[in-house]
């Protein structure tokens, strides 16, 4: 995401259009009129947060290090998450896990329409296919 001022300055998200001082203004990613400051655009194009401990974590793919404005807001550098915000997000994967086993298992309508709609599509496909009124024959 990247966000444009009223001067034409471009910033790597909405977040730091209320931050005037040099930890935050040094990361101004260039101006409409003046083009990109490619140092600024190469460190956010290749940048990597993900730290060694991560490797391992249950919260890897949705926290990917965290979000840059708030490890600057809370620690100070773009590229090192606050300890409070990372507990958050492993308490947060491990409720969202749990959360989704359990509708996966009780075949919650509406969860699997959303997430798993051909699964969803398939197993109704088979129910509307069976006879709706099917008398058993006797013998
Ligand atoms: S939650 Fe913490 S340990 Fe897990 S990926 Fe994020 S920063 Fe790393």
């Amino acid at each position: 995401m990247l966000a444009i001022d009223s001067f034409g300055n471009i910033w790597p998200c909405n977040r730091w259009d209320s931050h005037f001082d040099e930890t935050w203004t040094r990361w101004k990613l260039g101006n409409i009129y003046e083009g990109f400051i490619e140092e600024n655009q190469d460190y956010f194009l290749g940048t990597n947060k993900i730290e060694e401990r991560c490797e391992d974590c249950i919260a890897k793919i949705t926290c990917t290090g965290g979000c840059h404005a708030s490890n600057l807001d809370t620690t100070g550098e773009m590229a090192r998450i606050h300890e409070r915000t990372c507990q958050l997000f492993r308490i947060d994967t491990k409720v969202a896990i749990a959360l989704h086993d359990e509708l996966y298992a009780e075949k919650c309508p509406v969860f699997m329409q959303n997430y798993y709609p051909e699964e969803w599509k398939n197993n109704n496909e088979e129910k509307t296919n069976e006879p709706a009124n099917h008398v058993p024959a006797k013998n």
